[in-house]
């Protein structure tokens, strides 16, 4: 079984990637921006949280994203595929409690891809979502802030990563398909070993 995460700052291509990774091989996602913007849609209690931190750039406290993540993680689809985790973890604390969450459900991570691509070009891809899809939180004062938590509570995750042999660096600057053969190539290499 196949679980990986997809790690990188916001605009890394971590979506688009995903969605090519979930069509190659079957695998479930869990994107926990989507399943954020979809509470916030939706107007619910838990929306209206969100907001509050997502409108600002801030992270989500880790304690209410790890409960996020455990039911996420209780469907029939996470429990029979391996899973693509996009967006999550975002701190030490949360990358903790996936390992452990993975540990109880019996499975593992395989791998963390980490999509390496220039500030300039994050903040150019952001600003040309924001004008095409209307997402809110592109624009540019948040892009900055995002940024920012991106570089002081997100970025040391790679360390840890590397720290467990578990990170693969992927060069996220180029052509779409170019990124992704990179990328299954270094899955492939590993789920044989
Ligand atoms: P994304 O779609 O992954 O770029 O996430 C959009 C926003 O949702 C982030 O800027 C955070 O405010 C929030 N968010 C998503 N995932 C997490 C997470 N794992 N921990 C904390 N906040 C999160």
């Amino acid at each position: 079984m196949l679980n990986l995460v997809l790690f990188g700052a916001p605009g890394s291509g971590k979506g688009t990637q995903s969605e090519k990774l979930i069509e190659k091989y079957g695998l479930h996602h869990i994107s926990t921006g989507e399943v954020l913007r979809k509470q916030i849609k939706e107007g619910t209690e838990l929306g209206k949280i969100a907001d509050s931190y997502i409108s600002k750039g801030h992270l989500i406290p880790d304690s209410l994203m790890i409960d996020i993540l455990r039911q996420e993680l209780k469907s029939e689809a996470a429990a029979k595929k391996g899973v693509i985790f996009d967006g999550f973890p975002r701190t030490i604390p949360q990358a903790e409690a996936l390992e452990e969450i993975l540990r109880e459900n019996g499975t593992e991570l395989t791998g963390v891809i980490g999509l390496e691509v220039p500030e300039e070009e994050l903040v150019a891809r952001m600003l040309k979502r924001g004008a095409e899809t209307g997402r809110a939180d592109d624009n540019i004062e948040t892009i900055l802030n995002r940024l920012n938590v991106y570089h002081t509570q997100t970025e040391p995750l790679k360390e840890h990563y590397q720290g467990k042999g578990a990170y693969i660096r992927i060069n996220g600057l180029g052509d779409t398909d170019r990124i992704f053969t990179d990328i299954t190539g270094n899955i492939d290499g590993r789920s044989k070993k």
